[in-house]
């Protein structure tokens, strides 16, 4: 029931200072952060993320968008996280993703214009998050090292009756 899901806020979110926002609401709803880190991905960091979509056409425009600048990359963890920081997110497209969500209050871009003559910039959704709890594992394990996360306990976790 417990889990940990992976995000990271792609160059769009770190470039527009929206890491503080974003964060804020998933630490609101009792999500713990147990790991995070800025870094600059690489091709190769980015070809190994995205392996499912390596042969889709859209998935050049995907690399240099990631590859653009730095991103800020946590491990979340909650009960039912993984489907949780989905919900929180939104759909891919911001568009069409519901208001409420991250990718719906923060970016407004369809496929449409990713998929036209700015192609090359690639579809601007703000965050990434794990899709199912497979992928979550996998990911935590080629984003993070062992000891970049942390076990310990938020305030609610430490109070007692005595
Ligand atoms: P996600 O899990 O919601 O991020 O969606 P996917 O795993 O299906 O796609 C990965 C990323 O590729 C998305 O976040 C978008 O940045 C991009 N992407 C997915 N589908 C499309 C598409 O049809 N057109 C374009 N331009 N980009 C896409």
């Amino acid at each position: 029931m417990v889990e940990q899901t992976l995000v990271f806020v792609k160059p769009d979110g770190v470039e527009r200072g929206l890491v503080g926002e974003i964060f804020a609401r998933f630490e609101k709803v009792g999500l713990k952060i147990v790991g995070m880190k800025m870094m600059h991905a690489d091709k190769a960091h980015v070809q190994k993320h995205y392996a499912a979509h390596l042969e889709k056409d859209f998935y050049p425009p995907v690399e240099n968008f990631i590859t653009s600048g730095p991103v800020v990359a946590a491990v979340l963890e909650g009960v039912g996280a993984v489907s949780l920081v989905r919900k929180i997110v939104g759909g891919t497209e911001p568009h069409s993703a519901a208001p409420g969500t991250i990718r719906g209050d923060y970016a407004h871009m369809n496929y449409a214009y990713a998929d036209g003559p700015a192609k090359a910039k690639g579809l601007r959704n703000v965050i990434h998050a794990s899709g199912n709890e497979e992928e979550a594992k996998a990911e935590i394990e080629l984003w993070f090292s062992k000891d970049e996360l942390f076990d310990y306990k938020l305030l609610h976790e430490k109070h007692t009756r005595g």
